[in-house]
């Protein structure tokens, strides 16, 4: 930990941080601002709710302001090629061309890292920030590109834009990739090549992710030059705030009534209950509204509008309780939620350390509560092997499921009894195991069965795609998003 002021910032963002209420940089940041500051390439990997975003927006930021070419250099001479149903281009037009891109895997956390940016640039008149995200018009993105400085974008609406012209690459000298790990999931690996390859005058990438396997190793390789390595506490990338519980049910309805359980007996302040499909959300949700709960559902499939107006209900506490695929799971950042739930167990290890890591932000205490199918054991070993950890069962007096699971013999670790230690911290479980995280693919029949209509994470990470990328697809009919830029 150090304070912002020994870090040499810039006065207008060192004003800013101090109006955000930061009194000390985290340990990301303290790490991570005088290297980038410096211009040198840096790969992060850090617990979700370190600060990442501060870490790479602060030295950017810094190095755009202090080079003094704001002005004369966010746009560029170069015309776009005339295009054909475009009227009323006036003659002065300039091609936007942005100072620095940062990538981001999903709309909402696109949004979210423009919107600390536009607080940390403070009141510098000249820095400009925008979106551009697939599900908004593409008129109005455009439109608002002008001037640009700092560009926040999902991969495959940028490219898009590139590649009609839209905007110029050419002043770009910062890239940013974060959540790499997420990007790479959501198959934009080829698209954040090429997109880092046609920005030829890039001088620094930086690339963050809560964690770094191996596929993004490679990714790096190719982005990067000699970068500096940072990595804080690696093995532990759930935060020890979060307290881990995980109940066994014997099916849906034994799960919901562990779930409103919950929800009536435990003191939350907010929290967000994640399923497995959209319809999942929007039934839970419903459900949970009847009883007369505080309540919305946020998925892939919603207009972005609604998505956005959604999380800004949560952020605002207008709303208690946010029923969510996976979808949202890195985008919200909301200090005051204080417990999630997990209605099974998501296929991907690393979308419970994303899912939970909702929780226990900026320091505070945080619960994650997992509702375990028998059926689901394997998905539960690889989420356990992923983390290390071997998550404490519970029972809910009344609500004992029907039968005992086998827990940990193949693993050598015997027989538990659920329902000791909740509450309790989870040790850690010393050396780390292969991960069975691809023996467990296509597992529970309830979401096999739900897929063709329920649209699960994979389904949604391909909606995203398609209509970042496909022209026919149309994202600007089916969203009346109002503002592209933030
Ligand atoms: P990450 O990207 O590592 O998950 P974020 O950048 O989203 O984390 O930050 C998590 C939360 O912590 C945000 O609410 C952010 O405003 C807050 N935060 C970031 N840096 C500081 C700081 N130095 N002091 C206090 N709060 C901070
Ligand atoms: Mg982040």
């Amino acid at each position: 930990m150090s304070q912002f002021s020994d870090l040499n910032l810039n006065p207008i963002l060192l004003a800013a941080v101090q109006k955000m209420g930061y009194d000390s940089a985290t340990e990301v940041q303290t790490r991570v601002i005088p290297v980038a500051m410096g211009g040198q390439d840096v790969m992060v990997s850090s617990q979700t709710g370190s600060g990442k975003t501060a870490a790479f927006l602060l030295p950017i930021l810094h190095q755009i302001m202090d080079a003094k070419e704001l002005e004369e250099k966010s746009t560029t001479d170069e015309r776009p090629a005339p295009r054909k149903g475009r009227r009323g281009r006036q003659p002065a037009y300039k091609m936007p061309a942005p100072h620095a891109i940062v990538m981001c895997p999903t709309r909402e956390l696109a949004l979210q890292v423009a919107q600390e940016a536009i607080l940390l640039k403070g009141s510098h008149r000249d820095f400009r920030v925008a979106t551009v995200v697939g599900g908004m018009p593409y008129g109005r993105q455009i439109r608002e590109l002008q001037n640009v400085t700092l560009l926040v974008a999902t991969p495959g609406r940028l490219i898009d834009l590139y590649k009609q012209r839209e905007i110029s690459f050419d002043n770009v000298h910062f890239f940013i990739a974060d959540e790499a790990d997420r990007m790479l999931d959501m198959g934009f690996s080829e698209d954040l090549e090429t997109l880092h390859k046609s920005c030829i005058n890039n001088r620094q990438t930086l690339m963050f992710s809560a964690t770094f396997p191996p596929k993004v190793m490679r990714l790096a390789e190719g982005m990067m030059n000699h970068p500096l390595r940072i990595e804080i506490s690696p093995k532990d990338t759930i935060n020890k705030n979060i307290t881990q519980i995980l109940h066994w049910a014997d099916g849906r309805e034994h799960q919901k009534k562990l779930l409103f359980h919950w929800l009536e007996n435990a003191k939350i302040d907010q929290t967000v209950v994640f399923v497995p499909t959209q319809i999942d959300a929007e039934e839970i949700a419903d459900e949970l509204k009847e009883k007369g709960l505080s309540v919305d559902y946020l998925h892939g499939g919603m207009q972005q509008r609604v998505r956005n107006r959604c999380l800004d209900n949560l952020r605002r506490g207008k709303i208690k309780i946010l029923v969510a695929t996976d979808v949202a799971a890195r985008g919200i950042d909301v200090e005051t939620i204080t417990h999630v739930f997990n209605v099974g167990v998501p296929r991907q290890p690393e979308d419970y350390v994303h899912r939970i890591g909702r929780t226990g932000r900026a320091g505070r205490e945080g619960t994650a509560v997992t509702f375990v199918h028998f059926k689901d054991k394997r998905l539960l070993d690889a989420v356990e092997d992923f983390i290390q950890l071997e998550i404490k069962a519970n029972v809910i007096e009344g609500l004992e499921p029907k039968k005992e699971p086998l827990r940990g013999a193949p693993r050598g670790g015997g027989r538990r009894r659920p329902g000791g230690g909740a509450g309790r911290r989870n040790d850690s479980r010393g050396g780390r195991r292969e991960s069975s995280a691809r023996r467990t693919e296509g597992r529970g029949d309830r979401d096999r069965s739900r897929a063709p209509r329920g649209e699960g994470r994979r389904n949604e990470s391909r909606n995203e795609r398609r209509s970042t990328t496909d022209r026919s697809a149309r994202p600007s009919r089916r969203s009346s998003s109002r503002s592209a830029t933030v």
